[in-house]
């Protein structure tokens, strides 16, 4: 579903992605760990198409993200290969990034009316569909600043969903949140996780999370995956030095 292939991504001297190879299948669940700096959320945002690649491809759905081939040559896409691309991707960011001025509803509404051209009362019922299905059905109207921080990143997941995507990325949606509030959020993708076939990739500080949630772990060490494994393995037999170093570190 998502390839990266000898991606690098340099911003001036500093070198963020170093060739780095991953490949999410369909419906998997990856989680992505590893020290700050590491490039962890780099490879959020190439995906988002928020920043570019400087060497390597990136391929969602067996299709370049960012090129498209045209009388057989692989050129730079136009608007609507982007958006097509786009469209396919969906991302919960740290600090929620809800627009103020909008209810939790209109939150959901604003991208499938704009982008996707769906009628208002389609998207309405879609968006109320999805808020109660995160436990917000009685907050509809409520506006960001009237939501609890659990909530707010709640809306998010919902405004995320409300475009269909095929593939969620996570960026630690919950380190902005108090600990009472992290496990409402947790609980929320975990529900998603079973009901829904989307797949999802998500950078986290919470092992325990990670551990039990994702199919497979990534530790990312200086642009690199140094190691990855299904999650269980990764966690209570990390083979790198490094790997073990971190996580005795952090848990
Ligand atoms: P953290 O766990 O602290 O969020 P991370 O592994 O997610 O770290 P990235 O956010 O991917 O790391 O950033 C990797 C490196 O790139 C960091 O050193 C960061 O300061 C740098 N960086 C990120 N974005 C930019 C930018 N727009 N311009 C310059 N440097 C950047």
């Amino acid at each position: 579903m998502v390839r990266f292939a000898g991606v690098t991504k340099r911003y001036g001297p500093l070198t963020v992605l170093n060739g780095l190879d991953l490949a999410v299948a369909a419906h998997e669940k990856v989680a992505i760990i590893g020290p700050s700096g590491s490039g962890k959320t780099t490879v959020l945002r190439l995906l988002m198409t928020l920043e570019e690649v400087d060497a390597g491809v990136i391929e969602v759905d067996g299709q370049p993200l960012t090129h498209m081939v045209r009388d057989g040559q692989l050129v730079r896409a136009d608007r609507a290969h982007l958006r097509r691309m786009r469209g396919r991707i969906g991302m919960v960011f740290q600090h929620f990034n809800l627009f103020p001025h909008m209810t939790a509803l209109q939150n959901c509404m604003e991208a499938p009316v704009t982008v996707l051209g769906l009628h208002r009362d389609e998207a309405r019922e879609r968006a109320g569909e999805l808020l109660a299905m995160v436990g917000l059905a009685d907050k509809l109207d409520h506006h960001p600043a009237q939501l609890s921080g659990g909530q707010q990143q709640r809306v998010a997941i919902a405004r995320a969903l409300a475009m269909r995507p095929q593939v969620l990325l996570f960026d630690e949606v919950t380190s902005a949140l108090d600990p009472e509030l992290c496990g409402e959020v947790l609980s929320v993708i975990r529900d998603l996780g079973r009901a829904h076939s989307v797949t999802m990739l998500m950078v986290t500080h919470q092992m325990g999370f990670a551990r039990e949630f994702a199919d497979r772990v990534c530790f990312f060490d200086q642009g690199r995956i140094l190691e990855q494994g299904p999650a269980e393995a990764l966690f209570a037999q990390p083979r790198e030095a490094r790997t073990r170093q971190f996580l005795r570190a952090v848990m």
